[in-house]
């Protein structure tokens, strides 16, 4: 293993135990050993997503005022899941390890070196057999029976009482076959050889209602999104907005990740935060101002333009997630990485990946996708409910084009609608029919018609999130560690988190210098009873100032408060209720009025 590797996991070591120890993170059910690729959210923890929660629903929603809010149910038609493609197509390619059944991804198989040992089943004197060949791969350095053993251990497992005591299951007719070299044909874990790579679907299936039949089959969601497709009509219809605008969800999603791993980065159960920002397709953009704005390196993204087209909002909506990210201290962290034309799904006109700096490497943080009409226009066909809207504006600026003008918008519509076709086919590798050109020139004469009355199926930008990756973000970001002499003279590593104010869990800690001075409780006690009802404070008595300072930058909390003599006036009237207020990042202490405090931390910490 790499020095690289082994101080990623020294580090992730290093964050999973504080999270634990400061109560961000638990194992969820860990008394009864763990569930796996689940986890819960301690006090600080809880306090910490609820703030990114809220820094994320204030910016995308209530800032704006074209961005409304949506809190839909996790549980829903199953219909939904078979539209959006879930049901089809929500799948990894999986491979089966022949002696055990567990799986494992098929791009997630590290090659390895070794030998095949083959038998040709297994048997143990309570008369259990195992009628069948196994491959297993004896790798590099492993000694024979230590492989033996193995086999038999894992042959015990999956066979459960029947095969009666491991040491007793005997291998037969053991031969060496090939000696492999970087082979991704056996389970990295178990070592036993791989079935073909089959898909596997992420979906959490569950029966909605007292009887389970595959009738009553649902899902919990994969995403958040799909809810605000479907319920897209009401909120348009309801809210009277007109588009551009968008509808944001923060929720739990949850997917049967086959590997979950790197702690919460890649979980079970999850929240997302989805933003749908629905726009004119570019034609109707074109036929009312005449010309669309598309992007360049450089273009003006401070304010949306009417002309702008889906590209001109794709960028918009990277700037704006760049600058929330700068928001809450990941700037310096964030990668972007562009999918090439061959990684988009074939309805997507770009996407971007925001990536971020782990301990373990940079990974995806939040996905941007301009999606076109392919959400809304596939739950239309499967619902057969329109999912159109009208625009008055369109229409009139229609009724001015010229017969040539409106024919030449419609052969570069078939133009545009044969190269998907064709596109479409390459990437499910086979030609593309006669069928498919005529469905598509169908639609696309279709698309005109309606257009021209002044009607279209939005298009949607998607900035889609992860609540829980992103605490992990924060939390990696913040972590450090300083190395400190302490009142004895003693070195020690001190563990200071630095998080953003805005997300803290903690925003200040209030304390009294000495907790047997009644006056400086009393005085201490006001401070706090002051400050808590605007944001969240911690009152610590105990221990020296320096360890109570100490317990803070551990916790992330970025400011503190002592209360001292001069506060109750014993150095003189000019000090009396002013207060030590310290700052963790710079370790500046200055002396404020208690009647500032308020005015001075509110802004820093909201
Ligand atoms: P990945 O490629 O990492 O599996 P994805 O591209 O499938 O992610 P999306 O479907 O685009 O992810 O979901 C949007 C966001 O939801 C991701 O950027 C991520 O922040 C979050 N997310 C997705 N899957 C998980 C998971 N298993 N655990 C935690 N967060 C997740």
């Amino acid at each position: 293993m790499s020095t690289d590797a082994k101080n990623a996991i020294a580090q992730m070591e290093k964050i999973v135990s504080l999270c634990k120890r400061r109560g961000f993170i638990f194992q969820s059910s860990e008394i009864y050993g763990g569930c796996g690729g689940v986890w819960d959210y301690g006090p600080l923890g809880a306090e910490l997503k609820r703030n990114l929660r809220n820094v994320w629903w204030n910016t995308m929603t209530r800032e704006r005022e074209d961005v409304l809010g949506l809190d839909a149910s996790i549980l829903m038609n199953p219909a939904i899941w078979k539209a959006s493609g879930h049901v089809d197509t929500f799948a990894d390619l999986m491979r089966e390890c022949s002696l055990t059944n567990k799986r494992v991804r098929a791009d997630h198989v590290e090659p390895q070196d070794g030998v095949v040992m083959n038998y040709s089943g297994a048997k143990s004197p309570t008369g259990w057999k195992l009628a069948r060949p196994i491959s297993v791969l004896m790798k590099k350095g492993e000694h024979i029976e230590s492989l033996r053993k193995r086999v038999r251990t894992l042959i015990a497992s999956n066979a459960g009482e029947a095969a009666g005591k491991v040491e007793e299951i005997e291998l037969l007719d053991e031969a060496k076959g090939d000696t492999l070299e970087r082979t991704i044909d056996f389970h990295p874990e178990t070592g036993g050889a791989l079935g073909d790579a089959r898909p596997f679907n992420l979906m959490l299936k569950t029966y909605l209602g007292p009887t389970a039949t595959e009738a009553d089959v649902t899902y919990l969601r994969p995403e958040t999104a799909q809810a605000i497709f479907a319920q897209f009509k009401n909120v348009y219809d309801s809210s009277r907005m007109k588009v551009p605008f968008g509808i944001g969800q923060i929720g739990k999603a949850f997917r049967n990740e086959v590997t979950p791993k790197n702690f919460t980065f890649r979980s079970r159960e999850f929240e997302q935060m989805e933003l749908e920002f629905f726009i004119k397709p570019d034609e109707a953009v074109e036929i009312i101002s005449g010309k669309v704005d598309t992007w360049s390196e450089g273009a003006d993204l401070s304010e949306p333009k009417p002309n702008w087209g889906w590209q001109m909002w794709h960028r918009y909506w990277v700037d704006q997630r760049t600058k929330f990210y700068e928001g809450i201290g990941l700037g310096d962290v964030l990668e972007y990485y562009w999918q090439t034309p061959e990684d988009l799904a074939h309805y997507a006109r770009a996407c971007v990946d925001i990536l971020c700096e782990f301990p373990f490497g940079t990974e995806e943080l939040e996905g941007i996708a301009a999606r076109g009409d392919f959400d809304l226009s596939a739950h239309q066909t499967a619902s057969t409910k329109s999912q159109e809207i009208f625009d008055e504006e369109l229409k009139t600026a229609a009724a001015k084009l010229t017969a040539e003008q409106k024919d030449a918008l419609r052969a570069r519509k078939q133009e545009e609608g044969r190269n998907t076709v064709k596109k479409k086919a390459e990437k499910e590798r086979r030609e593309p029919t006669a069928d498919d050109f005529a469905a598509m020139e169908k639609s696309m004469n279709y698309f005109c018609d309606r257009l021209f009355a002044g009607n279209y199926v939005p298009h949607v930008i998607e900035p889609s999130a992860g609540l829980d990756r992103m605490a992990l973000a924060v939390i990696a970001k913040a972590f450090s560690e300083t190395e400190k002499v302490d009142e004895k003279g003693k070195k020690e590593i001190i563990t200071v988190l630095r998080l953003h104010p805005r997300v803290a869990p903690i925003k200040v800690g209030v304390f009294p210098l000495l907790k047997n001075k009644p006056e400086l409780v009393a005085k201490a006690r006001e401070v706090y009873a002051l400050l808590k009802k605007h944001m969240n404070c911690f009152y610590d008595e105990t221990a020296s100032i320096g360890r109570r300072y100490a317990r803070q930058d551990e916790a992330g909390t970025p400011f503190g408060v002592t209360i001292d003599f001069e506060t109750c006036g014993e150095k003189g009237p000019e000090l009396a209720d002013t207060v030590t207020l310290r700052h963790r990042d710079s370790g500046e202490q200055e002396r404020v009025k208690i009647t500032d405090l308020l005015g001075k931390l509110l802004p820093l910490v909201s």
